[in-house]
């Protein structure tokens, strides 16, 4: 299995470029133009953060140490090393990114729900509950439909992150790299 570094690494070379190359095909073949700065900017953001978090080596956040600063980013992310077991579903082309999604998408929820139990002091309504799923996915600023591409941009980079991670763990012989 490569090091953290190496996996940096090739996003950070390889996959970055890459995949804003694929971003700027993708946008001259559907639109005849190039993307704009903030689909790039979206890009970018979502790919570090596969790259420095939200990756299949999630799995292993519990073996950081609280005390260093990875270990104290990761800590939210202990409960679902516990419940995925290294290399497995984590490490599956689909489904592994699908939990990290859905696990995200629940954490903020409960974060979210926490705050606002402490500033109100009593827990969120059924309703309330749905206003702040709105206010997470921004949907109270922009109807869905104007969000939708954003939000699968980031899903899609989110699994394209994963993809270089898991070619990476297979394939690093026989891409003969030298890190
Ligand atoms: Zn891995």
């Amino acid at each position: 299995m490569p090091k953290e570094k190496t996996h940096i690494k090739f996003n950070l070379l390889i996959g970055m470029p890459l995949g804003i190359l694929i971003v700027s095909c993708v946008y001259l073949l559907f639109y005849k133009s190039i993307p704009n700065i903030n689909i790039i900017a979206i890009f970018t953001l979502a790919l570090l953060f596969n790259t420095f978090i939200l990756n299949p080596d999630l799995d292993m956040a519990n073996y950081h140490k609280l005390r260093s600063l990875k270990g104290f980013i990761l800590l939210p992310f202990f409960p679902y090393s516990l419940i995925f077991k290294h290399r497995g579903i984590s490490h599956s082309i689909f489904f592994g990114s699908i939990t990290r999604i859905v696990y995200l998408i629940i954490l903020v929820f409960v974060g979210y729900e926490i705050v606002f139990f402490y500033q109100q002091e009593s827990w969120p309504s059924i309703s309330q509950m749905r206003s702040h799923i709105d206010i997470i996915f921004s949907l109270s600023y922009n109807p869905i439909k104007e969000n939708i591409a954003n939000i699968l941009l980031v899903i899609v980079t989110l699994w394209y992150g994963d993809l270089l991670h898991i070619l990476l763990d297979h394939k690093r012989k026989s891409l003969m790299l030298s890190f």
